[in-house]
This record gives C-alpha cells, sequence and structure tokens, in this order.
C-alpha cells in the first residue's frame, strides 16, 4: 500500500519520532509528565494506519479511561485528516475484555448475554454466602471478603490457587467462600468487575487456539498510563502480545497513582526483561508547563527514593512562579479561589485573561469539593464536577438531607420514602406498601402514614418494631427543630447518629465509606453557614434547582486521581496540608509506600498546570464545629524556594505571617524570606493559631488582593467572636442595629436598636463601620 504524506510526523520531536516509527517489536516510552507520550501514542496508531501495516479492526489500544478512548480517537482521525471507520479496540481494560468475554463466554461457563454485576450487587451476594456459614458479621464484614477477593482478582489469583501464604484470609474462610462466589455467580450468569480481566486471562491460558486466534489478529498493540496497571492486566497483556511482540507500552513511573488499587508500578521497570531487545525510548523535553513549574514538580518528586529519576526540560519562557498562598480556614481557601478566578478571567496581577474552560481545581479528597461548590454556587460562578457526582447529589448527602427534610417538614413524602429503610430497618416492599396504602386511605402524609400503622400494629415482627422507633425518633428530632439547647448543628448529628445511619457507613468496609463519613461530616460543616436547618435545605433546594448546561466556560472540580493525563493552563492545588495531602493514612502507615504514592500524586497535580499553577492550604480546617489546626503540607518545605513566589493571604494587610514577630511588609520576595526563615513546622502551625493572627484576620478591612463581593460579612466569617468587645456597635441583616451585651461562643447577644435583646451566631454580624 502508497504511504500518504505524513504531515503529523513533523510535530515530533526526534526521540517521539523514533517512538512512532518503530513500529516492529516491543517499544517502551518511559519518560516524565508532558513530554508527549499520548501524543506519540496518538501518533503511533496514525502512523501504523498511514503505513499501511494494520487495519484499524487490527490495533489494540488501551487507555485508562473512556474519556481518554474517545479522545484518542478523534485526534487520530484529526491527524489522519479523514474520519477513521471505527477502531473497536480502542477502549479501556474492561470496555475491551467485556467484548472478548461476550464471544468466549461459554468458556468459562457463562452466556454471552451475561450481566455485569455493580459493587452492591456484588455485595448482596456476598452477604447472603456469609449469611450461610456460622461466621460473626459483625466481626468479619461481608464487605472486607469483598475487599479480599477484588484483590485476588486484581492480581489474576482464581480460588484454586489461593496462595496458602493467604489462606488465613477472612477469617480462614476466605478461599472457600471465595469459590463459593465464583460458582454463585455463575449460576447467575453474572460477572463482577474484576471477573472481566481475569475470565479473559483464564481463557487465552487454557485454550491455546483462542489466544492464538487473538495474538495473530493484534497486530499492534499501544497502552498508555502503563504505569498503573495491575497484573491480571499485564498478564492480559503479555498473553496477547506474545505472538507479533509489537506492543508499545508508556508511562512514567513516577506518575504511578493507583497501588491502593492493585497497580504495580514494577510492570513497568520490568518491560525490558519481559521483552528482551524492547526499543526503549526516553522523552525528556516538557512542552506542557512553564519552567518554573517544572521545577516545582522535579523538586518535590526528588523526595522519593524509589525512582529511576529523570531530567525533564522545556525551552517555554519562565512564565508565572508557582503561587503558594496559605488561608485562615478552609472557607477563606473557598472563597480565595473564587475571587481569584473572577479576577483571571480579566487578567490580573500582569496575566493575561484565562477562561474558566482554562482553569481546573484539584483536590485530594473529594469532601474538599463541597466548600468550593457552595463558594461557586453562591457567587454564581459555573463549574463542573469531573469524575463524579457533585457534592450535593452524592449517595449519603441526599440520604442525610432527606432526613433533614423529614424533620423539618414531616409532609415530605419523597423523603421519607428514601429513608424508611436506609439503613435497613426490615421494612421491605411489602411493609412500605401497608404505609402507602394507609396514607393514601386516610388522606395523611406517610409519617402519618406510619403512626397509624405503629398504632394500629399493621406490620408484625422486626419491622413493626423499628417503624414505631422511627415514628418515634422523628417526631423526637421535629420537636428539638429550633430548640435554644442545641445548635442545629448539633441536632443534625444526632440525627444522622441515632437514626443508624452514621453507623451504616461505620460498619462499612468498602474502599468508599470512608470518603461517604468525610462527605457527611463536611455536610454537617456546611451547615454552620446557616441559622438554621430550614435556612440551609432552602439555599440547597436552590443550589440543585440551578443545574442546566448551559454549554458556556466552566472551571473544572476534580480529585487528582481523576487528573490523570488532563493538563489545564491554570491549575488550583488546595489543601496541602498534613493529615489531608498527604493524606493521615500514609502519615500513619509504616514505611514510606504511601507517603511516595501521595508525593507522586503531588507530582501529576503540579504537572497538569501548564502556564500558572497555586497551591494552597488553610492553617485551620472546622471539623464537627470544632477548629482543628492544620499544619502545611510535608510537600509545601520541598517546594523550591526559587521558584516559588508566596501571596500574601487576604485579609492580612502588609503583613507577614501573622503577628509572630515578623517585620511587616507586603512585599511577595520578603513574604517568601519570611515563610521560609519560619523553618520548624509546628511553630509555623502556631503562627496560625497565634492570637495576633487571629486579630489581624478579623480585623483587616483592607483587601490587599481582591475586592470580595460581600466584604461586610466577609470580615465576620474569618473567625469573629473573638473580635468583638462589649460595647461595641454592630449590624445584624435581619435585626439591624445593636450593641454588643455578650460573648457565648459563637454566639454573640447584641441589644438591638429596633428588635430587642437577641442572641445570635456571630457570622451574621459585622462590626457597623458608619
Ligand atoms: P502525561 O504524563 O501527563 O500523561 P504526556 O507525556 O502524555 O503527559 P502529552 O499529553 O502527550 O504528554 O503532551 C503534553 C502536551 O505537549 C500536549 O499539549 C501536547 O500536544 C504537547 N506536545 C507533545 N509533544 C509535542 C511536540 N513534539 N511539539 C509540540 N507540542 C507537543
Ligand atoms: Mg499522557
Amino acid at each position: 500500500m502508497q504511504a500518504r504524506p505524513a504531515p503529523y510526523l513533523d510535530e515530533l520531536n526526534p526521540a517521539q519520532r523514533q517512538a512512532v516509527e518503530t513500529l516492529d517489536g516491543p517499544v517502551l516510552m518511559l519518560a516524565g509528565a508532558g513530554t508527549g507520550k499520548t501524543k506519540a501514542l496518538t501518533a503511533r496508531i496514525v502512523h501504523l494506519l498511514n503505513q499501511g501495516k494494520a487495519r484499524p479492526n487490527e490495533i489494540l489500544s488501551v487507555t485508562f479511561t473512556n474519556k481518554a478512548a474517545r479522545e484518542m480517537k478523534t485526534r487520530v482521525g484529526r491527524m489522519l485528516g479523514q474520519a477513521i471507520e471505527g477502531m473497536p479496540w480502542l477502549g479501556t481494560f474492561h470496555a475491551i475484555s467485556v467484548k472478548l468475554l461476550r464471544r468466549h463466554a461459554e468458556l468459562v461457563g457463562l452466556k454471552s448475554n451475561f450481566t455485569i454485576l455493580d459493587s452492591d450487587d456484588q455485595l448482596r451476594l456476598m452477604k447472603q454466602l456469609v449469611a450461610a456459614t456460622n461466621i460473626d458479621d459483625k466481626r468479619w464484614p461481608p464487605r472486607q471478603l469483598a475487599n479480599v477477593i477484588d484483590g485476588w482478582k486484581n492480581r489474576a489469583i482464581t480460588p484454586d490457587r489461593v496462595p496458602a501464604a493467604e489462606a488465613g484470609a477472612y477469617n480462614h474462610e476466605g478461599p472457600r467462600l471465595y469459590a463459593e462466589y465464583q460458582a454463585r455467580l455463575k449460576e447467575l450468569n453474572a460477572v463482577d468487575f474484576g471477573d472481566l480481566l481475569l475470565h479473559c486471562v483464564t481463557i487465552f491460558q487454557t485454550h491455546e487456539d483462542v489466544l492464538a486466534q487473538y495474538q495473530r489478529w493484534f497486530r499492534y498493540i499501544l497502552v498508555d498510563e502503563y504505569q498503573d496497571t495491575n497484573v491480571a492486566q499485564y498478564l492480559w497483556l503479555r498473553l496477547l502480545a506474545a505472538g507479533h511482540r509489537n506492543i508499545c507500552c508508556v508511562g512514567d513511573d513516577d506518575q504511578s497513582i493507583y497501588g491502593w488499587r492493585g497497580a504495580e508500578v514494577g510492570n513497568i521497570l520490568r518491560f525490558e526483561k519481559d521483552f528482551p531487545g524492547a526499543h526503549v525510548v526516553r522523552l525528556e523535553q516538557n512542552y506542557r508547563s512553564t519552567p518554573h513549574i517544572l521545577a516545582a514538580a522535579s523538586s518535590v518528586i526528588a523526595g522519593n527514593e524509589s525512582r529511576l529519576g529523570k531530567t525533564l526540560w522545556t525551552d517555554a519562557d519562565d512564565g508565572e512562579k508557582v503561587r503558594l498562598i496559605g488561608h485562615w480556614d478552609g472557607d477563606e481557601e473557598a472563597r480565595w479561589i473564587g475571587e481569584e478566578l473572577e479576577s483571571m478571567q480579566k487578567g490580573t496581577r500582569g496575566m493575561r485573561a484565562f477562561s474558566l474552560d482554562d482553569c481546573a481545581i484539584l483536590v485530594r479528597a473529594s469532601h474538599q469539593m463541597r466548600a468550593f461548590e457552595d463558594r461557586f454556587l453562591t457567587i454564581g460562578l459555573p463549574y463542573r464536577v469531573i469524575g463524579g457526582p457533585r457534592f450535593y447529589e452524592r449517595m449519603e448527602i441526599r440520604d442525610a438531607m432527606a432526613y433533614f427534610r423529614l424533620v423539618t417538614s414531616p409532609e415530605d413524602d419523597l423523603a421519607f420514602e428514601r429513608i424508611v429503610n436506609v439503613p435497613k430497618r426490615g421494612l421491605g416492599d411489602k411493609a412500605q406498601q401497608t404505609i402507602q396504602r394507609i396514607a393514601r386511605d386516610r388522606g395523611v402524609t406517610l409519617v402519618d402514614g406510619a403512626r397509624i400503622a405503629v398504632a394500629e400494629e399493621a406490620i408484625k415482627g422486626k419491622g413493626g418494631a423499628a417503624l414505631r422507633v422511627l415514628v418515634d425518633d422523628l417526631a423526637r428530632w421535629g420537636r428539638l427543630v429550633g430548640s435554644a439547647d442545641l445548635t442545629h448543628m448539633e441536632l443534625a448529628e444526632q440525627i444522622l447518629d441515632e437514626s443508624g445511619y452514621t453507623a451504616m457507613w461505620q460498619n462499612d468496609k468498602t474502599p468508599e465509606a470512608p470518603g461517604r463519613l468525610e462527605n457527611l461530616k463536611e455536610l454537617v460543616k456546611a451547615l454552620e453557614g446557616f441559622e438554621n436547618l430550614q435556612g440551609f435545605l432552602e439555599h440547597v433546594s436552590l443550589v440543585m434547582d440551578n443545574e442546566t448546561d448551559d454549554g458556556g466556560a466552566k472551571v473544572s472540580v476534580m480529585t487528582l486521581h481523576a487528573a490523570k493525563g488532563l493538563e489545564f493552563p491554570a491549575v488550583f492545588l488546595p489543601g496541602w496540608e498534613d493529615g489531608l495531602f498527604p493524606s493521615q493514612r500514609s502519615m500513619d502507615e509504616q514505611g514510606l509506600k504511601g507517603l511516595e504514592e501521595e508525593r507522586r500524586l503531588a507530582y501529576v497535580g503540579i504537572t497538569r498546570a501548564e502556564e500558572v499553577c497555586t497551591i494552597s492550604f488553610a492553617g485551620n480546617r472546622r471539623v464537627f464545629g470544632q477548629w482543628q489546626s492544620q499544619m502545611p503540607s510535608r510537600f509545601i518545605d520541598e517546594l523550591p524556594e526559587a521558584h516559588v513566589e508566596v501571596l500574601t493571604p487576604p485579609g492580612l494587610y502588609g503583613g507577614g505571617y501573622g503577628a509572630a514577630g515578623m517585620a511587616a511588609s507586603a512585599s511577595p520576595e520578603i513574604m517568601a524570606r519570611q515563610m521560609s526563615d519560619i523553618d520548624d513546622r509546628a511553630q509555623r502551625a502556631d503562627v496560625y493559631n497565634s492570637p495576633g493572627w487571629r486579630r489581624l484576620q478579623a480585623r483587616s478591612t483592607e483587601r490587599p488582593m481582591s475586592q470580595p463581593r460581600e466584604s461586610r460579612n466577609q470580615v465576620i466569617d474569618l473567625e469573629a467572636v473573638s473580635a468583638y468587645v462589649i460595647g461595641e456597635r454592630v449590624f445584624h441583616q435581619k435585626f439591624g442595629y445593636g450593641a454588643v451585651a455578650g460573648i457565648e461562643g459563637d454566639k454573640v447577644e447584641v441589644d438591638f436598636e429596633k428588635a430587642g435583646t437577641k442572641k445570635v451566631v456571630a457570622r451574621f454580624i459585622c462590626a457597623a463601620d458608619d
């Protein structure tokens, strides 16, 4: 076949070109972030097609996400200058495996129309199996069994091959239950996610003819993000590639961030052994980021001991230094980022103007998103959450809110339906139909229907007893709404605890459970911004109403994990605090493994930025209404001073980092020096907690960097109480002017001129400056 001209090759540097043009034999492209690995991989597909080496359906190309697969397809079409007729084998490991398995299901005892179970179904099955044994499922939660089995599947271990050393798993019943679980799945003609890969590997290993057929078929194999493959994926690839040996893997050992899910960075390091004679291409020129950003990323990752070590360079202009900013608390951090994004759209601090589409906020933990979402909704800044639902759409948040709604408005039947059997109370479909019928017949709400059902003993047994408890609880919580004895935050916590909802997640051993508990804590924290539960619920319903996608520019919010492979002109990296990032778990763990994975995550984060990278941390975060002081992340100490500019936190007029004896100056250079002068991390944390800093924050009326919309309230928001003195004149939005008569916790007693003496939440008043 006559080769067509190849303009796409002109866009590549010599090393990339080599990787693209070495079409036959194994190729490994091992290179740092932004060096054009994905670009070269895409060009390689185009080149294969262009050279007539393979037809589109003879190329197996594995990406990490479906989104990446779609993008790659589009790019191939664009580079080729023509639409390609389908690339059926371009997708994620799972998507490709489903296709393979449907063709050969009978070889593993399935029918080709097998169903794929989600994790809920999977767990339900495990529970049934555990229930049939005499295992105490309180001590040995079925979730744990699910994790053990997933772990084995990630490592391509079938029930008959569980290593002797792991025979003790799940109270010594793990291996047997694994076998039973697999048998049960077969009866149901079902697979779980882990099976998709595992069954393919089994088929390849046991049916040479089938394997040989695919080995012949897939002339070329390409894999992106190879550093994050697990053992099952690795075997899958190695088996398929053993025929032609035309496999090209690209990856970066420094970006291996899925060790917690069974990924083995060793796979990439072993490539040359697995494929002797492999052509190894190293790319060193980074095309994504400015030198400052690159220097910061390189300096952080240098802290890892176990790595190959690479050099990265760029010929881009210096650009902005990496910006570092400390905030008083998490809300202030969200507020500042909101303001900064607004200014950046017009161009600020000598930088060009950025569209919101150019900007991303990358968080370590999904619960961090709430503060940003709330803030952006308040100021009307469009945003999208990538790789997961928005905060108020999450299951646990909707459940919790349903409880709150029901307590404040008992006629909310939808809320009742949502929580009546969450957590499980033995109130299944039948019991719920009884309640529905009673309510309908008598023309009352479901809560009243439930009350009648209890009184008339219409539901028998365990369910009936549980319903009585629920009905009584709802009535009692209802009476506590607006009570002087406890705040609405305390009431919310009480509801979540007493209903068993919190316990439900505490007893849940899935990897998602800790995140859900964090989100619940975050929800209670969000309540602090409102005077009562109703006010909060109103806010959320307004917020939720605001959903439609108008196609306009939006800032992206996502976790660092979801950001892999992506790039944005401007990136914000908030929450760089020990315990959050690096995570507490990684810090508590013995050895460096967890911490090194966190550091790689930091590297991934910084290297997403093209032009502007802004790292921030908060001195305090509030958890359940309690201040918790945070220490700046150890990764901040690893940033190279010469490439970092420390920005002045808002609310600090011409100050250094607080009143800890530092000279006052607003100059960023001096700030940077002051910052680095405080070597002792504990001392740095003290600075944030010093009364001087608090006073400065609370009293500041000058906002040197940008003018917030609600500067009046904001001054108080920062931490109000200590700022007031008895007799001080204050203003409340509803009650007007008054004088402070007393201070109690976060409440202030005010003698209002018109409304009389009232106790109000401090953050709802501000100093009357007129
Ligand atoms: P990551 O490790 O983060 O996945 P990567 O190595 O896959 O990064 P790419 O995403 O392929 O890097 O490329 C980074 C950026 O550099 C992209 O915007 C890409 O278009 C650009 N780029 C890559 N190679 C070149 C080149 N030779 N000339 C100009 N720009 C390039
Ligand atoms: Mg890439």
